[in-house]
């Protein structure tokens, strides 16, 4: 046999080539199996191919140039080639295995044998491209040897491709790097026992030996092989790098997106989903409830008396309460209920898998008892301790109450002014016979919160008259044109208004109204009289009502005495210590004040007399009385106009209907008269047309009255 001998530098090139093929397959694995079905799959398949593929036949051919014999060796081209092609085929089969998801272990083992006796087909059809003759003898062991080496290495590569494939692709370049150079060895050692089977008998010719001069070829192969391999690694890097730059703009998109999903979806406040996820949840759970044939229950909260806290304390006080009882609220249900808030102080619960009523119950007091506790407002500015506040809490049921997410909203909403009109602080289910009422004051305590801004609020003055028919002030009275339930009395809706709190905005209004007319009046050289604004107890109970007022007066250029503000009677004396602070504070400031509706309530002489107000109005349902035949109404009201003149007020009579009434009235020395008879609530313009006839002509007793729409005509008297 000739002796063989081997340049060992070239074997370490081959080594280097193998390992550095091998880090490229995995490489070039990794980036087609994180492409998924991208188009771009194919580019990276096949540029693995080329670089794989390469690479292996490289070696084989680097380790072929390391093995020497005493005689001239060489290779045909045309054999050389066609081993090139096989070890392209091998590498398009193992990339494309092992950029496939990962795979059980019979199937590992077929690819890898079918992997690996293709890298031996190549190898040995790179030995028989020397055409060597004799041929070749090949030790039978020593040749399963490396066939045997070229498998298990082929599946110990599939396999550690398929367990880098699971890590996270950037994390994985140096146990990448391991697993090629234990592949790069795997197939190196093939190579070589490969060549150790190959015994050349003495006189062997080489039949390519007149081919390509080795020296140079080797040179060629090598230079053109690592760049190959290194540029595709470049390729690979690069674009990985791009690929995780568009993963980061792609993942701070997402983060944005979410964001901007959550804030579409949650109230800003208090991190609570807002009305819009509330009946998404709520359709969720009608469709889960239809499927399971289970009970739901829906929680509305209205806090009682909110608004004024929010006017009176502030915002921040408003909006730290708001946030501390979104805490407990959602402390109080379990995970997987929903606490909403849909605006203001309104917060909405919806409590799935409710058996019965009882439990729905159960969870309504727990609810309740939220507020139990004082609301510790010390860091919002509330000043020192706490803050206690009430709810008004209404109850649906699904399906018992409603089948749409609408109804059962609408329905709780019901129940919640049920308790609101019955005293607050409770919880009332709904019952359907609370629908139509409710219906009606929902809708106007929604529409009256743009009421203002849509111009649908107006003022009418009703003129009070001297016992000489002169007209010698006015009442100002808030009309309401609502563009769907039309015109709405005052004494429906300002109750409402109190309820919400909303009487403080809408009670300002009045008066800047008021204010602006008087000084439009003046302006135009019209002869004016006193103007009295009806106050409601909450507006009373504002701690800055007086600043408030002085504030609007002074702007529109109105002296105090050109107003006077009527309180009832009832709510005089509710809190006669406080509100007697606030009238003084008025009157201080050179306001008059009546007190309004004077017998309905009852009054506290010592008090009437501390108030010293300017006048007492008698309430009109004792002024309808008035006739010769009811005794005990006539003895009522000459005591209160005794009582009244005695502490040197006047008596106004309100609601004076019929002649009858008025001749009464004058027989008792009442100081002044209004009502229908001598004229209705009047429009601003129909008041200045009373006002300036009444130069000509004052009303007249006997006759005529004054009513809004009619025309002002002058009595003939
Ligand atoms: P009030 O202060 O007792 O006002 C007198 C009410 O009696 C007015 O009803 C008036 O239209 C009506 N009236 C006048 N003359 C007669 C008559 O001869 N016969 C009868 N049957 N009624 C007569 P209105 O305008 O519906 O107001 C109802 C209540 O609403 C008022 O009672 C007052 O308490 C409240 N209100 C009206 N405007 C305002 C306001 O601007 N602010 C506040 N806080 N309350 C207001
Ligand atoms: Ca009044
Ligand atoms: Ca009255």
């Amino acid at each position: 046999m000739l002796q063989s001998s081997y340049n060992y530098s070239l074997v370490a090139v081959s080594l280097l080539i193998a390992s550095l093929a091998s880090y490229t397959a995995l490489d070039f694995a990794g980036r087609i199996s994180s492409i998924g079905k991208d188009p771009s799959r194919i580019y990276w398949l096949l540029g693995g191919t080329c670089a794989m593929g390469l690479g292996i036949w490289s070696m084989h051919f680097v380790g072929m140039l390391a093995f020497s014999l005493p005689i001239v060796l060489g290779y045909d081209l045309a054999i050389t080639a066609y081993s090139l092609l096989i070890a392209l085929l091998s590498s398009y089969f193992a990339l494309s295995v092992m950029a496939r998801d990962a795979a059980s272990w019979p199937r590992l083992i077929c690819s890898g044998t079918a992997l690996g006796v293709g890298i031996a087909s190549m190898h040995y059809t790179g030995m028989a491209a020397m055409r060597m003759s004799p041929s070749i003898e090949y030790t039978p062991s020593v040749f399963l040897l490396s066939l045997a080496i070229a498998v298990s290495a082929s599946i110990a590569a599939l396999r550690i491709s398929s367990t880098l494939r699971s890590r996270p692709y950037k994390l994985m370049w140096l146990p990448r790097m391991a697993a090629a150079v234990v592949m790069g060895l795997a197939i190196t050692g093939m190579h070589y026992t490969g060549m150790e089977a190959a015994n050349f008998p003495i006189g062997s010719i080489c039949g390519a030996a007149s081919g390509i001069d080795a020296h140079w070829l080797a040179v060629t192969v090598i230079v053109a092989t690592m760049s190959i391999l290194v540029i595709a690694l470049v390729l690979s890097v690069v674009d990985a790098r791009m690929e995780a730059h568009t993963g980061a703009f792609n993942r701070s998109l997402r983060i944005a997106n979410e964001r901007l999903q959550y804030q579409a979806t949650h109230d800003a406040l208090t991190g609570l989903p807002n009305r819009m996820l509330l009946s998404e949840r709520i359709q969720h759970a009608i469709a889960a409830a239809e499927r399971t044939n289970n009970r739901f229950a829906v929680y509305f909260i209205d806090l009682d008396g909110f608004k004024a806290i929010n006017d009176t304390l502030g915002h921040t006080v408003g909006d730290a309460l708001l946030k501390e009882l979104a805490d407990r609220l959602k402390a109080t249900v379990r995970k997987e209920d929903i606490v909403a808030r849909l605006g203001g102080d309104e917060f909405v619960i919806m409590v799935e898998n409710i058996p019965d009523i009882s439990m729905a119950a159960h969870i309504a007091e727990k609810l309740f008892n939220c507020f139990k506790a004082e609301f510790n407002l010390m860091g919002a500015g509330a000043g020192s301790g706490g803050m206690g506040i009430s709810p008004s809490i209404g109850i649906s049921l699904y399906p018992d109450n409603g089948a749409t997410m609408e109804v059962l909203l609408r329905h709780a909403d019901a129940a919640m002014y049920e308790v609101k009109a019955s005293g607050r602080n409770n919880y009332l289910f709904f019952e359907s016979s609370m629908n139509v009422a409710s219906m009606r004051t929902i809708e106007i305590q929604r529409s009256m919160r743009t009421a203002i801004k849509d111009r649908q609020f107006f003022i009418h003055y009703q003129p009070k008259f001297d016992c000489n028919g002169l007209v010698s002030g006015a009442e100002a009275l808030l009309r309401w044109q609502h563009p769907r339930l039309g015109l709405i009395s005052p004494a429906e809706f300002i109750t409402i208004a109190e309820r919400s709190g909303q009487i403080i905005e809408i009670g300002y209004w009045v008066i800047e109204e008021v204010c602006k007319q008087l000084n439009e009046w003046a302006a135009s050289g019209q002869e004016t009289v006193k103007v009295a604004v009806n106050l409601s107890q909450i507006q009373l109970r504002a701690p800055n009502l007086v600043e408030e007022v002085l504030a609007l007066t002074t702007r529109f250029g109105i002296a105090p005495s050109m107003m006077m503000f009527e309180i009832t009677e009832s709510v005089a004396m509710q809190n006669a210590e406080e509100t007697m602070k606030t009238v003084a504070k008025l009157q201080g400031a050179g306001f008059d004040l009546a007190i309004d509706d004077f017998g309905t309530g009852y009054s506290s002489l010592s008090y009437l007399q501390q108030f010293a107000v300017r006048q007492l109005k008698v309430d009109r349902t004792f002024v309808n009385r008035l006739s010769e035949s009811d005794p005990k109404a006539l003895s009522v009201v000459a005591a209160i106009i005794n009582l009244a003149h005695s502490l040197n007020m006047e008596v106004v009579a309100e609601g004076v209907e019929t002649q009858s009434q008025h001749a009464i009235l004058k027989g008792m020395q009442c100081d002044q008269v209004q009502g229908y008879l001598m004229a209705k609530p009047l429009s601003n313009e129909e008041f200045s047309k009373l006002m300036r006839r009444q130069g000509r002509c004052a009303f007249d007793f006997g006759g005529s009255k004054i009513s809004a729409g009619e025309p002002v005509t002058a009595s003939a008297h």
